[in-house]
């Protein structure tokens, strides 16, 4: 009780040299509050000490407690994270990150006015959705374009324009759901299009859309089951023969294809995912992919097809509440010009990890090796670091069967446990995500930056010394 008694009064905390120079900083209100707070804490911290604390060393405790709140909480929330888990479209990590030319292009239209919806020429109004349209038609062979906030959003007002208050038959094995609580199923009830289920979980035939369509029918919609795979005794319908029906019976066919990948990676071991290119070469109407998923680019919900539908969707009120901005619009156009030149393997972050050769690997395994070897030697928490061949991922919800062969770093430490130093590196800005096997910790060097080898090894450094 008698430490409670000797806490400073908050009007003599705040005429402190320490706290008047942050005020001086800081909005007063804002320091207020963090000197509040760092009293809350230090009662609370009181509790449970027995011997008796000086005015003084209180007043210290609090100041410095103030202060490391203060630099906390204005250093904003968002922060950079080292990917050492080789999950290249880590969804809980942002996605993919940009290319410089997105960046760059995004810098620009983000510091100056631009021609976002000014038609330059005729010196009149434009449209924003003008702006990649052009270029996604060249990449993907389709009509037309749209850009909205993301795919979900794509997937909504594509069936809301074509099939509200009508039927949308969907395959059982395609009733997905995305992480982040996205499920088709939902997205179709939201949208006020009715579902119409057939076949089974693990088979679905071509006649069972066909039984079921009838005058109600507005759509056949397919999803691209991006996370899941059912393998064994299955069978899903080509989108080739939904497009036969669809012309057969005058009905669109819709596809959501989730991951959206434009240029082939097969060449690096990635079959069996369709491109856009294909999927609009095979008839589909409509296909909706991410922005921020095998694309590289920025999040947003890429709508392609025919272009009576995408008219249509220009022309839904929906449209305006999941519309894109100036940023998003810049970086995917950054992004889609490198498609254009041909060199995403170059200068798309994300192709350029996937396209990555295993000696290419190898080799940015083997420097952070060295570099660590050679930072940590006398540290006498180590007994072992090593070159290790690994299994990356592609993530994102792409290729969910799929282990691409990578290269890595192991560490095995000694007298601390792997848990708190995987703690400690997760809890630092920028934080380390590692990935652990038995008691070694893998770094997999498929997903780090250019500049992350030697951040992260002296954040290893620091937890160590620590
Ligand atoms: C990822 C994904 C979505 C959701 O896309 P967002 O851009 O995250 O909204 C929808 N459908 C499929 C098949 C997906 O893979």
């Amino acid at each position: 009780m008698i430490n409670f008694k000797k806490i400073p009064a908050i009007d003599e905390i705040l005429v402190q040299t320490k706290v008047e120079k942050f005020i001086s900083l800081y909005n007063r209100e804002f320091v207020v509050d963090m000197v509040r707070k760092a009293v809350d804490e230090l009662r609370h911290e009181l509790r449970s000490i027995e011997n008796e604390l000086e005015a003084e060393v209180l007043m210290q405790i609090i100041l410095q407690k103030m202060e490391k709140n203060i630099l906390q909480t204005s250093r904003g929330t968002l922060q950079k994270v080292i990917n050492g888990t080789g999950v290249v479209l880590h969804t809980n990590l942002g996605r993919a990150p940009l290319g410089s030319r997105a960046i760059e292009y995004m810098m620009e239209m983000a510091t100056n006015y631009n021609n976002l919806e000014m038609n330059l020429e005729q010196g009149e109004r434009g449209s924003r959705y003008w702006h990649v349209e052009d270029l996604l038609v060249r990449l993907t062979g389709a009509e037309g374009a749209l850009v909205v906030n993301n795919n979900a959003a794509a997937v909504m007002l594509g069936l809301t324009t074509l099939a509200r208050g009508r039927e949308v038959i969907v395959s059982r094995g395609q009733l997905v759901e995305i992480g982040g609580a996205f499920r088709i199923p939902e997205v179709m009830k939201m949208s006020g299009a009715d579902l119409v289920e057939v076949g089974t979980t693990n088979k679905t035939y071509v006649t069972d859309f066909a039984a079921a369509i009838n005058e109600n029918t507005a759509l056949l919609f397919a999803a691209h089951t991006s996370n899941y795979k059912i393998l064994g005794f299955s069978e899903e319908v080509p989108l080739e023969d939904l497009v036969k029906l669809g012309k057969k019976c005058d009905l669109p066919v819709m596809q959501d294809l989730g991951s959206g990948i434009l240029y082939n990676l097969c060449e690096w071991g990635l079959k069996e995912e369709p491109t856009v290119q294909d999927c609009v070469s095979s008839g589909a109407d409509i296909v909706t992919f991410s922005g921020d998923k095998l694309l590289g680019g920025p999040q947003a919900g890429i709508i392609v097809g025919k272009k009576p539908y995408i008219e249509a969707m220009k022309k839904s009120q929906l449209l305006r509440a999941l519309r894109v901005d100036k940023l998003t619009i810049a970086a995917l156009e950054g992004t889609l010009l490198e498609y254009l030149e041909g060199k995403p393997g170059e200068n798309i972050p994300v192709i350029h990890m996937l396209s990555s050769s295993r000696e290419q690997l190898r080799q940015k395994a083997e420097d952070l090796c060295q570099l660590l070897e050679k930072k940590l030697a006398l540290s006498d928490k180590i007994e072992k670091i090593a070159v290790v061949e690994l299994e990356d991922m592609v993530g994102g919800g792409a290729y969910p069967t799929y282990k691409i062969p990578g290269s890595g770093v192991e560490i095995k430490f000694k007298q601390i446990q792997l848990e708190k130093v995987a703690a400690k590196l997760r809890l630092m800005n920028p934080a380390l995500l590692t990935r652990k096997q038995d008691d070694k910790m893998l770094i997999s060097v498929r997903t780090l930056l250019a500049e992350d080898m030697g951040i992260l090894t002296d954040m290893i450094i620091k937890v160590l010394n620590s």
